[in-house]
């Protein structure tokens, strides 16, 4: 009997928070799953589902499917469609979608309480759904989409204050290192109190849970930070990642998280035209603006290199009826004839990213540093320039550069709590051409930071498949969630 229940396959229900720097990657996880056998249920508002369902790998539907709660936009007050945080304007319509995802907990409830899963996959940002998972008898693990080094920065900083005071609330605490980890780190700040404050108590809710799904593979995170988390924490993470190589096609690839802003066939065959490593790609996810004059000197800095390059801005930043007076507030005069075809390409909107990051022609990813972006980066064996803009971006900038030295940093200093923010101090466009020039004209140390990204990137692609580290875990994660449900007492 017992060898008949543990073929039976898994029913597991995730609930993804609603901006892409969350529902991409969960969504790969969850299709990971499914590819291996498990019954897997999306939960999600109707305008992700949507796209959600053009998107997803193809799967056999009996192991992937969507189920739909509706988005209360009269009670929040947005507009209908607005369902994903990439599409708030502002920081106060983000705080509205905010308030919505959280009033999605009742009909996820009704629904679950019909069809009770054998375990809940929640978003961090949810903080009902270990009350949830206790209600129904069945375990949750729970995803933050953070790496576990950040994590552990993060807990330190949080649980040692007599060490690491917050000095002020919102500032700048001034250059410090944090010595209780695996690495000295030296932080020029930290995440404003605020902040601080809110994710701590996520963090503290999410140590209920039965163990992290981390988007990350054990290798880039290091067995150290692994160890270090257990013992501080006492809290099981499984390294399933980097998610994002469950994409094998180039549609599956292009069509990730939202449509493509641009034809996907000219964008390759316009990476197909250029060398190998030539081409630099600029962007900074999905919920980074930047000012006019920030745009500018990044713009002098593209040109004055001379290297090729591919940039996103996000709409918001390029509207397509911009007049040539608007367009002169951030591209310098004559920069598209000049430029525009023939040396690169600017994306406005949505990237075929991680399409883009596996083209070899890329040679280096200059990046806000979200988790995301940089284990895709790290996947594609893709260095990086790092420019941290908020949240626990700078926090990552330290394990790409101090720890594992696959990139360098452009000197970001500004720690704001949005991405919407006006920043007070500009990235000077020195300061940009000088770390571009540092990966992408040839040297010693762009060679060495390149050929560490490359066995970063060669030890992921492992990882994913039989027998390497995140293969191993997956198995034993559904092993272990199989045992659970078969050794509960019948009702
Ligand atoms: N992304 C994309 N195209 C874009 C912008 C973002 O495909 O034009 C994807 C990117 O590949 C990543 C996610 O959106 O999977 C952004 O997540 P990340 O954690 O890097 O940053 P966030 O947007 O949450 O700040």
């Amino acid at each position: 009997m017992e060898g008949v229940e543990i073929k039976r396959p898994l029913k597991l229900h995730f609930i993804p928070y609603l901006a892409p720097g969350h529902m991409i990657p969960m969504c790969d996880i969850a299709t990971i799953f499914a590819s291996h056998g498990q019954q897997v249920t999306i939960i999600t508002t109707p305008s992700n589902a949507n796209f959600l369902s053009k998107s997803l790998p193809s799967i056999d539907p009996l192991f992937l499917r969507i189920h739909t709660v509706d988005f209360p936009y009269q009670q929040v007050g947005l507009p209908s469609g607005v369902e994903s945080m990439s599409n708030t304007p502002d920081l106060a319509s983000s705080g509205k979608l905010y308030a919505g995802a959280m009033l999605l907990q009742e009909p996820i409830q009704n629904f679950m309480e019909k069809d009770p899963p054998d375990c809940i996959i929640g978003d961090f940002l949810y903080p009902w759904v270990h009350d949830l998972a206790s209600k129904l008898w069945v375990p949750n693990l729970a995803f933050n989409g953070f790496s576990l080094f950040t994590v552990c920065l993060m807990e330190t900083l949080r649980t040692n204050p007599s060490i690491y005071p917050h000095m002020d609330s919102d500032s700048d605490s001034g250059s410090f290192v944090v010595r209780n980890l695996p690495h000295p780190i030296t932080l020029s700040g930290r995440l404003p109190k605020s902040s601080e404050e809110f994710m701590g108590s996520m963090l503290e809710k999410e140590l209920k849970s039965n163990g992290l799904i981390v988007n990350n593979f054990a290798e880039l995170d290091g067995e150290e930070y692994i160890k270090y988390y257990v013992s501080s924490t006492g809290h099981k993470a499984w390294h399933l990642g980097p998610a994002s190589l469950i994409r094998k096609t180039v549609q599956e690839k292009a069509e990730r998280g939202q449509e493509s802003a641009v034809s996907v066939q000219e964008c390759l065959s316009w990476l197909n035209s250029k060398r190998h490593n030539s081409v630099l790609y600029i962007s900074f996810g999905s919920l980074c603006r930047y000012q006019d004059k920030q745009l500018y000197e990044i713009a002098c800095a593209i040109e004055a290199s001379g290297h090729d390059f591919i940039w996103v801005i996000p709409l918001n930043n390029g509207k397509e009826d911009e007049s040539e007076e608007e367009k002169q507030k951030w591209l310098p005069k004559g920069f598209e004839e000049r430029n525009i075809g023939k040396k690169g390409l600017i994306i406005r909107g949505w990237a075929p990213q991680v399409l883009i990051l596996s083209h070899p022609a890329v040679g280096a990813f200059m990046t806000h540093c979200g988790w995301n972006s940089t284990v895709e980066a790290v996947g594609a064996g893709v260095p990086m320039i790092t420019w941290p803009s908020h949240g626990e971006q700078f926090y990552n900038e330290k394990l790409i550069t101090e720890v594992r030295g696959i990139g360098v940093e452009v000197g970001a200093t500004e720690w704001c709590l949005t991405g919407f923010e006006e920043r007070e101090k500009l990235v000077s466009s020195d300061s940009i051409e000088k770390a571009v020039r540092r990966l992408m004209d040839s040297g010693d140390e762009a060679e060495k930071i390149r050929s560490r990204a490359q066995e970063f990137g060669e030890k992921a692609r492992r990882a994913i498949q039989e027998g390497g580290s995140s293969h191993k875990n997956l198995l034993a994660l559904i092993d272990d969630l199989k045992r659970l449900r078969d050794s509960k007492p019948i009702e």
